[in-house]
């Protein structure tokens, strides 16, 4: 079959994948890792294409005339909950043409069967990118599929959860040749072009605002993974953006990732964990290319980090900022703000606590409640959003919940304040200036700052 893998248009900048979905926050968009997974494994048996509209820059009535030309059998698109008007209209079209519409998405990760009954046009939903469930859902053997919902010929739906046996899975090598050489960007990367690789899946904490949390965990073997890279090496590739969202979650194999890439001559942003990130760690990733670890803050207010279960203290993540720049890695301290017990006092705390860290950049993201956690479960259970409500955008464009003591409005006036209060310290600007290895990547990040203070005005 013509399979293609698909990245709708959208009015906006949108990021959908991994089950989350936002419009991007400055000016980056990085390789979807859903559909780089699912190109290696549908490739197998199928022929596949990819189109990026979002990378691309093309709008409905292009993207249209791109597929109509690709003439796919089957379209298997991103959707998100911060375009889902969108993605529901466009992908309605594609079905209306007699194509099979399959979809992954944020949006479709709770009460899938529901969602199928909803959306006539929608054939399948796939609830993991790593699985082959894609695969046996065209061969028609259903038996095999693990954790998918679809609907049959008859009209019957049927839901598969299995659990996640093992602690390792095996992927088909992505196909990134088939992704748009032009397009992505991510402004960490020092240099071009850049990749975006996935060496495990979801993880292991019980963060409760985090779908990553409910996902399980496994990882990639490490010989699969070099395969990619060794991929992208001769392709001329020598810049990732390693996509895990705790890189070190097993100590061992994260050493042995480290002394592989560090023989590749890589260089490469990862996240990982303040409380995973000692000396042993982060010496092994800065010796192998790592120059730039993200790590999540979150709050200065220990309360906060408990109610979500982050199974860390504020002095944790203090310590190992420090302990990052001391290995002389950039750091990114993600924040989330709008948790249903703040208060404009939390977070003028918070934003101190960012600026006392001494960060080279800060991220925020706005409380929402992502579908299949248990944050969203207390937030509905407590009046703060209503279970219908399927839009929703942790940029902070849009703000989803009030907390307690501030309206929506005020989130979203107190996070826009927190960004310029960051971005515009003349002592930050001169260090940015110092740091910047050269015209491209002042050129980049002169950007994506200028797009990032405009969405912050
Ligand atoms: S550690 Fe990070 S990725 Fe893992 S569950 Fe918590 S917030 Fe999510």
């Amino acid at each position: 079959m013509r399979v293609l893998l698909l990245n709708p248009p959208g009015r906006e900048l949108y990021v959908r994948d991994y089950f989350c979905s936002k419009t991007t926050k400055s000016n980056y968009h990085f390789h979807p890792v859903d559909l780089l997974a699912l190109s290696g494994t549908l490739s197998l048996d199928h022929h596949v294409t990819v189109l990026d509209c979002i990378a691309e820059g093309l709008g409905p009535e292009r993207a249209r005339a791109r597929i109509d030309v690709e003439g796919p059998d089957v379209v298997l698109s991103l959707v998100g909950s911060v375009s889902w008007e969108e993605d529901r209209e466009f992908l309605r079209q594609q079905a209306g043409l007699g194509r099979r519409v399959f979809a992954i998405g944020d949006v479709l990760h709770e009460n899938a069967e529901q969602r199928l009954a909803e959306e006539p046009w929608l054939e399948a939903i796939l609830d993991d990118f790593t699985t082959a469930d894609a695969l046996h859902l065209l061969s028609g053997e259903e038996d095999e599929v693990l954790r998918a919902t679809w609907r049959r010929a008859d009209g019957s739906f049927v839901h598969r959860n299995e659990p996640r046996r093992g602690r390792e899975h095996r992927l088909p090598r992505p196909r990134h040749e088939l992704f748009p050489s032009r397009g992505y960007r991510f402004s960490f990367a020092r240099r071009t072009p850049f990749a975006t690789v996935l060496t495990d899946y979801g993880c292991p904490w019980p963060c409760t605002f985090c779908v990553i949390s409910t996902l399980g965990h496994s990882t990639r073997p490490v010989e699969d993974v070099l395969e990619e890279v060794d991929g992208l090496c001769r392709r001329g590739t020598r810049e990732l953006f390693v996509a895990d969202q705790t890189f070190g979650v097993q100590r061992d194999r994260a050493l042995e990732l480290c002394a592989a890439f560090r023989e590749r001559d890589l260089s490469w942003t990862a996240f990982t964990r303040p409380d995973l990130a000692d000396d042993e760690l982060l010496g092994a990733m800065r010796a192998a290319g790592c120059h730039t670890l993200i790590m999540g803050v979150e709050s200065a207010d220990d309360a906060v980090l408990d109610s979500c279960r982050k199974g860390y203290a504020t002095d944790a993540a203090r310590s190992a900022f420090e302990r990052a720049h001391s290995h002389g890695l950039r750091t990114v301290g993600t924040f989330v703000v709008g948790l249903p017990d703040e208060t404009e006092g939390s977070l003028e705390r918070t934003l101190d606590f960012a600026l006392e860290l001494e960060l080279d950049f800060m991220s925020i993201n706005v409380a929402v409640p992502r579908f299949g956690t248990p944050f969203r479960r207390d937030v509905i259970a407590a009046g703060l959003v209503k279970h219908d409500e399927l839009v929703m955008d942790q940029s902070g464009a849009t703000v989803a919940l009030p907390t307690k003591a501030l309206t929506r409005a005020e989130v979203a006036r107190f996070k826009r304040r927190m960004v310029r209060r960051f971005y515009l310290r003349p002592r930050w600007l001169w260090r940015r200036m110092r740091d910047v290895s050269g015209p491209r990547e002042f050129i980049a990040q002169a950007r994506e700052g200028f797009a990032l203070l405009s969405r912050n005005a």
